[in-house]
């Protein structure tokens, strides 16, 4: 009996404690540290923000401790159970730094466990010099971020700080300065046209009017042009928070149909998501064809979204399989490392040469699917596909502290590739400089 429970439960556990498998020799001693060094050290490249002016954020009510707490801890303290309406008060420019922290303080406290929030107290403590947020601290470091936001407090962060060369900024925002560090990409509203009013803020944006389907591909081209003019890196497609990631092949005079539906409709009329899908799916199919004719990849969110009340199975990436293969010479590169769909995203990564997977936002949604999924990644996806930082923030604070965890994700991964004989350390340092920084440069261009 009990030789059988040793065989049943120790000898299994016994054996997931020993290497996976060997390839290379054992690392000489000190290994962990000088990987570890190494990628703490090195520069990266930053695929994916969404940075607000640092000037706008001087300006508003949220130049205080509650600047940390947007964007991603305030989702996490509203599904703890702040009403959304209470939060927004806090930006309403009435309350003190302890008015607004005795408002937040329970949902904090019920929610301080999350790798967002996690994140939070690594920036404080890193950026800030703050050990933790509670009643005795939050004046205080909300006067030490006023004091930073008086300095170039914004490059600081990102060059010297966080080591950052590249930036890569999805927003219509261009005001940032320094073209040779940060890139844009750009998304287009006529893949997600759902009514007349949508028609119409595209005919008011170009002085011109839309009375046809060809009138509007003409519009799309029009604008894709000037993207493109203007340097934009990529095309950003982020429609799975409000649709499926399933777009079918339509007939033109299906989409015609449908547009002029909208076009001739009034403004109050609704319309269900299956009457305008085919003329959605039919815009992102011109819009492909445009990407891949200038030679841009197209970045596609995938996997959980950001706030309450979105629905997973619309962002699964597996949806997307039919573009990739009528689509063969665009590159797609598929983001948040398709959380939680992570090994879904191995099998198209590594089936078709054409997607590339992309972990921005990942590390901090959660560290420890980024590293589970990034030792799969490392065995299953050609290293040249896997693009391993994106900050996902609105405000460098935030991105600073994403990319602290970053570093040690990557490094605790390539620690144990290389103990487990599966990489020798030099094969492990080569492979973070693909992931943090060659590959964003070759896949998206960038260049100084
Ligand atoms: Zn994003």
């Amino acid at each position: 009996m009990k030789k059988t429970i040793f065989f049943v439960f120790v000898f299994p556990l016994f054996c997931s404690l020993q290497a996976q498998v060997q390839v290379k020799p054992f690392p000489e001693e000190g290994f962990e540290m000088r990987i570890r060094n190494y990628i703490n050290n090195m520069h990266i490249v930053d695929t994916h923000e969404h940075l607000v002016s640092p000037n706008g954020i001087k300006k508003s009510s949220m130049l205080d401790f509650t600047l940390l707490l947007h964007h991603y801890a305030d989702d996490d303290i509203k599904s703890a159970g702040m009403a959304k309406a209470d939060f927004e008060e806090l930006l309403s420019g009435s309350l003190t730094v302890m008015e607004k922290w005795q408002a937040v303080k329970p949902f904090w406290e019920a929610s301080f466990n999350t790798a967002y929030n996690r994140a939070v107290e690594l920036t404080i403590d890193q950026l800030f010099g703050i050990k933790t947020l509670n009643e005795s601290t939050v004046e205080e470091l909300s006067a030490r971020i006023r004091e930073a936001y008086n300095t170039d407090w914004f490059y600081t962060v990102l060059k010297q700080k966080s080591k950052i060369d590249y930036v890569v900024v999805d927003s219509n925002n261009h005001s940032f300065g320094d073209t040779g560090m940060i890139s844009y990409v750009k998304r287009f509203d006529y893949i997600n046209i759902d009514s007349e009013i949508k028609i119409r803020n595209i005919e008011n944006r170009l002085k011109t009017k839309i009375n046809s389907l060809d009138e509007m591909e003409a519009s799309l081209k029009k604008e894709f042009q000037a993207a493109v003019n203007e340097g934009n890196v990529a095309v950003k497609i982020g429609v799975a928070y409000s649709r499926t990631l399933f777009f079918e092949e339509v007939e033109k005079e299906t989409a015609e149909a449908v547009f002029q539906n909208l076009r001739n409709s009034e403004e109050t009329d609704v319309y269900s998501f299956e009457e305008v899908k085919p003329l959605q799916d039919y815009m992102t199919y011109r819009l492909i064809e445009l990407a891949g004719e200038a030679g841009l990849p197209i970045q596609i969110h995938t996997g959980l979204q950001a706030g309450d009340g979105n629905l997973i199975e619309n962002s699964n990436p597996t949806h997307l399989a039919n573009l990739f293969l009528k689509y063969r010479d665009v590159n797609f590169i598929l983001f948040h490392g398709g959380y939680p769909f992570g090994s879904e995203l191995a099998t198209l990564a590594k089936n078709f040469r054409n997607v590339a997977i992309d972990m921005c936002w990942l590390y901090i949604i959660s560290p420890s699917y980024a590293e589970r999924y990034l030792h799969e990644w490392l065995e299953t996806i050609p290293a040249n596909k896997i693009m391993a930082f994106g900050g996902d923030f609105h405000n460098v604070e935030g991105v600073y502290g994403h990319q602290l965890f970053a570093r040690q994700v990557v490094a605790n991964v390539l620690t144990e590739k290389v103990r487990d004989g599966y990489f020798t350390e030099t094969e492990a340092l080569r492979i973070a400089q693909m992931i943090l920084y060659d590959n964003a440069v070759s896949i998206l261009k960038l260049s100084n």
